[in-house]
């Protein structure tokens, strides 16, 4: 059950906002730096029955496929304890 720890930010197609372009998390394999993927490869992934999560305010937050609250593309990956615009995986360290 892997946590995501780190975020690679990327420009929405506005340039006026920012997307989750990569996320983070580490493997058994590899514990010395995160593994870099594209969100759509977690949905994938959670869809097979693994499951990601993120410390919030030190709480395991589950991870939820919604939409930017932007721009509204979707399928977009946001966390439990996101609210209104307020996106908390941008907040995460850069990976
Ligand atoms: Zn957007």
């Amino acid at each position: 059950m892997p946590e995501i720890v780190a975020v690679r930010p990327e420009q929405g197609k506005d340039g006026q906002h920012e997307h989750v372009g990569l996320l983070g998390y580490h493997s058994d394999h590899l514990k010395s730096e995160p593994i870099m993927v594209p969100p759509q490869r977690i949905i994938d992934k959670e869809a097979l029955g693994e499951k990601f999560w993120v410390t919030i305010d030190g709480e395991r937050t589950d991870l939820v496929v919604g939409k930017c609250p932007v721009c509204s593309i979707e399928p977009y990956l946001r966390t439990a304890a996101d609210s209104g615009d307020t996106e908390r995986l941008l907040e995460l360290p850069p990976g």
